[in-house]
């Protein structure tokens, strides 16, 4: 099956009351992770690839690893881009073959964000490209976007209705209370907020700052409209310690052994997530 676009996957798990997995990636080892866990677990699943990631290895060469790896696949696979501020990164890898993009114009004044949003609609409209956008500041440290504390706010939600109601855009990622990175203390999320924006505009949501969260906020947020669930810091972590936990104990300078280890961690991780939003099964 070769690589799709989020469009009818994310309906379908709107639909259906399930969320797919968005999971950033870092190299060719956890490209290869997270898809055989989907193909394993038969889940659709999205491959997020940060822009420092991109532009770490090269356009061609990250297009390269997803379009190998899901030459055999029999699953629904996206490659997404996350978190983009700048329109010519994001041309560039629709150029490439990316078949889901995500603008993030949320810094901007409402109505900028608006403009920039419709932008790349109007450079995906003729390739089947979707288009994830953001409305208001979520909290944290993504890629080179530094949102702090005092900064971040909710999404207002007849802004986030007017937002869509002017794009037709394929997922929406409000603000809603998570936080990149990790969490310190409890988060607060607006349950409330999660139900109105996705009753009122019937887009399938984004909720991004997904590690760290208990299974039941996560239950509740896929249960009140959120279709995709961004999981990236996990999977940094199980990233480096799969690594360096193998080569602590075993100090064997065989690199394939503790790059056998990490992918198993990284695998791992991801079928956790699966199997916790319900899109096990799935494909
Ligand atoms: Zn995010």
């Amino acid at each position: 099956m070769s690589l799709q676009s989020m469009t009818a996957m994310l309906k379908r798990a709107q639909a259906n009351g399930y969320a797919v997995g968005a999971f950033n990636i870092l190299d060719y080892n956890s490209m290869r992770a997270v898809i055989d866990a989907a193909e394993e677990w038969r889940a659709p699943v999205i491959i997020q690839t940060s822009v420092k990631t991109v532009l770490f290895w090269g356009y061609d060469a990250v297009i390269s690893w997803a379009k190998q790896l899901t030459l055999h696949a029999t699953i629904p696979v996206a490659i997404h881009l996350d978190h983009c501020t700048d329109i010519d990164v994001i041309r560039k890898c629709i150029d490439a073959g990316w078949t889901s993009v995500m603008i993030d114009a949320s810094t901007k004044p409402f109505t900028e964000n608006i403009r920039l949003t419709q932008q790349v609609l109007d450079m995906t409209a003729s390739c089947g490209v979707s288009v994830e956008a953001e409305l208001g500041a979520i909290v944290g440290v993504e890629d080179d976007i530094h949102v702090k504390e005092q900064e971040a706010h909710l999404a207002d939600a007849d802004q986030a209705v007017q937002f869509c109601r002017e794009l037709p855009i394929d997922c929406f990622a409000p603000a809603v209370g998570t936080a990149h990175g990790i969490y310190k203390g409890e988060p607060k999320i607006a349950y409330d907020l999660i139900e109105e924006i996705a009753a009122r505009t019937g887009v399938p949501l984004a909720l991004h700052g997904g590690t760290g969260l208990a299974d039941d906020v996560f239950h509740r947020c896929i249960a009140l409209g959120c279709a995709k669930v961004n999981i990236s810091t996990q999977l940094k972590y199980a990233h480096i310690d799969g690594f360096v936990n193998y080569h602590q104990a075993n100090q064997v300078y065989n690199p394939l052994k503790p790059i056998a280890a990490q992918y198993d961690a990284l695998k791992a991780a991801v079928v956790e997530n699966i199997k916790l939003f319900g899109s096990a099964g799935q494909a």
